[in-house]
């Protein structure tokens, strides 16, 4: 039609127009029909064009409708393009030549019609992949220089732009001509076309917003995703990886802002770069591409609700009085019917300064210039100021606390101590391992339920049953044989446990036991090393999170487990999905929604009275098909990176196994990573800031045995009922030379004592010289589990527990060195009810030791009482070390205080008096290092931080004036250096590393001999020179922070 109406108006007074005459009057049927008549004719016009310049003019002349003609009868061809056989016949006839001249010609005009070569350029665009020596052709017509000096002359045209570049592509798919193009600066011809929507993002934002803006205006989405679509399709060889990483990277820079990522959705970008990368997948040299594409469609991704009703922790505690500023009062005056869980508007236009590769490295130096911006520069707060705080009557009642500063041990010592125990501990006296196995119900032929209720009334999973005969017990013959734990572990009794746990008083009121913390826990031997990445791992995670939304119906969406619905755990027993549960001490699973058949997403419960803090879990599955693949995504992790990626597996425990005689936690799960996902993070749960992601920590797993029970935790569970049993244990490792007192400290707001210990040895005799050596030893005062996440924490507790009990000489000496004053669980509550971070207060206990309130923090409060009271006695500890786990880094090691480090990290002047420094802080350290395989020096760090002024290391630095103030840090993941190099860490590490704590007091006693400071400090120097040529080679590899510490001791050195 559009054939007809422009035949009209062609003149018919020249042989040229005649032939083209001619060639209209062909419709597109009979040029096929008659392809010989359609090839003389165009064969014609070719000749005419290009032997007589007449001709060529003729036909592109203003008052001619040649061109039109020409490029309507291409027009007509190509739009019946399925079978490519018109362009076909079109190109074997001739047409590419035609085309060819007739932009040669163009091209001669001043200015050249942007129209005609727009539309000469579409159409070069579409004949050009039929024609296999388009490349050739063009090269020897010149077209090829007309395309790229027309692109030069008009950069910022896009609509003639992007034709050009759809030519220049095919042009080079021809080797002599891609060589030829990269000579001519084609590539960077490209990259000046592409550059003002390739500019660095989070450097020229202002600038690249408005490009991007102009781009998503005109459309350039489309044209890019097309573009790399047919650069995709056809570079078949990977010749032009720069071109096409150029398209995407301006298609990342675009959708930087909301309305690109909208314009992107809209083009099918999504399911455009999914089907291309899946493409290139197997190309490892398109990795370049696969990555900026995946990283294209995670940002256009659109964000999904995570699937919970409120980000509040399923569990509200009441609090004794909310302080009207506090993180309670925020998290509950929302006005009703707020959503917490995304922002009411999605109008952020702030996009994610994403990188490719976001490394360890990456993130240790953020780290690094965070630091560097929390380093405490007030001089004033830099010195240690003791403050007693409370006034020596209020703290007369803590006397109770310090018996053995004032017992005079005239009377029988032993019943005074016996006598002393605290009423938080009860002890089990009738326990006596007498047999060898113990028969319990086996959970599993009970159809699935997978743990105990404990208290009320009926069969009692506590009693013990290890008489014959129990059989019957539980109905069909359920009964299996279990070893003895308490047989294989000193510490643990199943009985005792479960009478421990009656004593616990969790806020949901849990009635269960799990089944790791019944039977506990026996260190495998073999060794569990970090798991090595497989190469692509998140990747491949990222791309079935993706098909979620190109496949939707794929996905079955369906919850099997949720706390926020009264019939928790929702059970559907059609066999087709997992059974989830976690209703027990310390479990904290929230939700469990399998996605796919053996896919499930998780969320963690909020800590109770908070909003997040998500990333311990411990939680118990059953209903698994033996060697089946299960994938487990927990999607609310708040982090931006984790130990899971690198080399850090979860923890699994099998009850099957435990019953067959290996009770045991095991490092497992492959194809583990950690990585930002597509579920929004509101505002309120992001600290003011929209737009943000949670981030998935991704495992799979497969089950070994038929209807077992297994658990998942974060790091090996370490409950509060577990303290209380191991504490009972300890009294049994008590002799006569040992003294041990157990006292409650307080109660916590949940209503659970928190125990504290004192141990030391029992004065040589009554004599009036050894009476006044037991009470003039030092102290040293210990506490762990401030955050309830970090279970290392309290592991490494127990092998400094365990170890000053002990009846090696070290201990001894040890026992009859120091008073031991010890808080092994600053956070009971937290503990037990699966908190990762906070109290029931909904707050951080270990940023309350400035203020703590004696209602929302007592265990802070009265722990600090304490040392307040000993400054009061002038008994002021020489050690005072909290245990805590670290997320982040690899092995264990110490933060300490030091005004001079603190100085030298930052840039204030100081004068040298304000530099006086005993360097004691550096010893208790310098002697793990040297004693603990897992402890590496180079982590440690004496910098005080502004944000940690409310910590207890910090404040029982500067307001008790213990200099040798520390957090130890475990790592929950393992060791890059030392004997444990390249393993992941277990419980036996964790617990000697405890034990080699104590080891270094006793090195520490022996260098402070009669506590001669004086002499202490020359000692404390001694050590150090000891490794000074290791130090110094260090130095030289090392830069930075390590630097700081060489030039600090060095200046001691000499
Ligand atoms: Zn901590």
């Amino acid at each position: 039609m559009f054939w007809i109406v422009c035949f009209s108006s062609v003149p018919s007074n020249s042989r040229v127009l005649m032939l083209l005459g001619q060639l209209e009057r062909m419709n597109g049927e009979a040029m096929l029909k008659d392809v010989e008549t359609a090839r003389q004719v165009t064969a014609k016009i070719l000749h005419l064009i290009q032997t007589q310049e007449k001709s060529g003019k003729e036909v592109m002349s203003k008052g001619s409708s040649g061109m039109e003609v020409i490029l309507a009868s291409l027009e007509v061809s190509s739009l019946v393009n399925t079978t490519g056989r018109r362009v076909g016949v079109f190109v074997s006839k001739g047409g590419t030549g035609v085309l060819f001249q007739l932009l040669i010609n163009a091209s001669k005009e001043f200015p050249p019609s942007e129209e005609l070569m727009l539309q000469l350029h579409s159409l070069l665009a579409k004949v050009g992949p039929k024609d296999r020596k388009f490349g050739v052709k063009a090269r020897l017509t010149g077209a090829l220089n007309v395309t790229i000096n027309l692109m030069k002359q008009n950069l910022l045209n896009n609509k003639l732009l992007l034709p050009c570049l759809q030519v220049l592509r095919v042009y080079s798919s021809n080797l002599v001509n891609a060589v030829s193009l990269g000579k001519n600066g084609v590539v960077e011809l490209m990259f000046k076309i592409v550059a003002p929507y390739t500019v660095d993002f989070v450097n020229e934002q202002h600038e690249c917003e408005t490009n991007a803006r102009r781009a998503v205006d005109g459309g350039f989405v489309t044209v890019l995703l097309a573009l790399y679509l047919d650069w995709h399709r056809n570079d078949t060889r990977h010749r032009h990886m720069l071109i096409r990483k150029g398209l995407l990277v301006s298609l990342r820079n675009i959708t930087n802002i909301k309305l690109g990522r909208k314009a992107f959705i809209e083009a099918d970008g999504m399911r455009i770069l999914y089907n291309t990368s899946t493409e290139c997948l197997p190309v490892r040299t398109l990795d370049l591409l696969i990555n900026t594409s995946s990283l294209i469609m995670r940002k256009c991704f659109p964000k999904n609700r995570l699937p919970v009703p409120t980000i509040k922790s399923a569990f509200h505690f009441q609090l004794p009085n909310v302080p009207a500023a506090g993180p309670v009062a925020q998290l509950y005056n929302q006005p009703p019917g707020v959503d917490d869980v995304v922002d009411e508007s999605d109008d952020n236009e702030e996009a994610d300064a994403d990188t490719e590769n976001d490394t360890e490295n990456d993130d240790d130096d953020k780290d690094l210039l965070a630091a560097n911006d929390d380093i405490e520069t007030d001089l004033n707060k830099l010195h240690p100021k003791r403050n007693p705080g409370r006034p020596l009557e209020e703290l007369r009642v803590y006397e109770r606390f310090f018996l053995e500063l004032s017992e005079d041990f005239q009377v029988a010592k032993m019943s005074i101590l016996t006598n002393r125990n605290s009423s938080c501990i009860a002890l089990s006296a009738k326990h006596s391992p007498v047999n060898s196995t113990r028969h319990i119900q086996s959970p599993l032929l009970l159809g699935g339920i997978a743990s105990r209720r404990v208290g009320g009334g009926g069969s009692n999973f506590g009693s013990d049953c290890g008489s014959e005969g129990t059989e019957d017990e539980g109905g069909e013959g359920a009964v299996l044989e279990v070893p003895d734990t308490a047989l294989l572990l000193p510490l643990h009794d199943p009985d005792l446990y479960v009478e421990m746990v009656k004593g616990t008083r969790s806020v949901p009121e849990y009635a269960e036991v799990a089944y790791p913390d019944y039977f506990g826990h026996v260190a495998p031997t073999f060794k569990e090393p970090l798991l090595e990445r497989v190469y692509g791992v998140q990747r491949s995670k990222i791309y079935q999170d993706i098909e979620r939304l190109i496949h939707p119906n794929d996905i079955l969406d369906k919850a099997v487990y949720d706390l926020d619905i009264p019939s928790c755990p929702v059970i559907e027993d059609n066999g087709e999905s997992l059974k989830f549960n976690s209703q027990f001490e310390s479990g904290n699973l929230r939700k469990a929604v399998q996605v796919r058949k053996y896919e499930y997403d998780l969320v963690l419960n909020s800590d109770v009275n908070s909003n997040h803090y998500h990333q311990w879990f411990y939680f118990e599955v059953s209903g698994m098909r033996v060697g089946t693949v299960y994938r487990f995504n927990i999607i609310n992790c708040e982090k931006s990176n984790s130990q899971f990626n690198y080399g850090m597996q979860v923890l699994m425990y099998s009850v099957q196994e435990a019953i067959s005689g290996r009770p045991r936690w095991v490092r497992t799960g492959a194809d583990i990573c950690y990585y930002k996902n597509h579920f929004a993070r509101s505002s309120i749960a992001a600290g003011g800031q929209k737009g943000k992601s949670y981030y998935s920590m991704t495992f799979s797993t497969t089950f070994s045995h038929k209807d077992d029970v297994c658990y998942f935790a974060y790091h090996y569970p370490y409950t509060y009922s577990t303290l209380k049993m191991h504490l009972a244990k300890l009294e049994a490792l008590r002799t006569p030379q040992i003294y041990l007192r157990q006292d409650n400290l307080c109660e916590t707001l949940g209503g659970n004592g928190c125990p504290l210990l004192t141990i030391t040895a029992m004065p040589e005799s009554n004599s009036n010289d050894h009476i006044c050596q037991f009470r003039n030893r030092p102290l040293i005062f210990l506490s762990a589990r401030v955050h309830p996440g970090e279970t290392n924490a309290s592991w490494v507790m127990k092998g400094t527990l365990e170890f000053l009990m002990g009846t090696s000489p070290l201990a001894v000496s040890l026992r009859e060195g120091f008073i031991f004053k010890i808080v092994p669980m600053l956070n009971p509550d937290g503990v037990i009810n699966g908190n990762h971070r906070c109290s029931l207060s909904g707050e951080d206990l270990n940023r309350q030791w400035l203020n703590p309130n004696p209602e929302l923090h007592p265990t802070i409060y009265h722990t600090k009482s304490l040392l307040q009271y000993l400054v009061h006695m002038q008994r002021t500890p020489l050690v005072f070390c909290d245990y805590h786990g670290h997320s982040r880094k690899k092995n264990v090691f110490m933060y300490g205080c030091s005004v001079k480090e603190t100085v030298w990290q930052s840039n204030i002047t100081a004068s040298s008096s304000d530099l006086q420094e005993d360097l004691g802080y550096r010893t208790l350290p310098k002697i793990l290092s040297q004693i603990a395989p897992a402890f590496s020096m180079g982590s440690c760090s004496f910098v005080v931080e502004r944000s940690k002024e409310s910590t207890a290391r910090v404040v029982v630095w500067r307001e008790i004036g213990v200099q040798r103030s520390y957090t130890m840090e475990s790592t929950l993941c393992g060791c890059d250096q030392g004997k444990y190099k390249g393993l992941q860490i277990g419980t036996r590490e964790l617990e000697e590393m405890g034990a080699q704590f104590c080891v270094s007091l006793l090195r520490l006693k022996r260098l402070t001999g009669l506590r001669n400071h004086q002499h202490l400090l020359d000692l404390e120097n001694d050590i150090m020179t000891h490794t000074k040529v290791v130090r110094l080679v260090k130095w030289r590899i090392l830069q930075s922070h390590l630097h700081t510490q060489l030039m600090h001791e060095g200046t001691h050195m000499l």
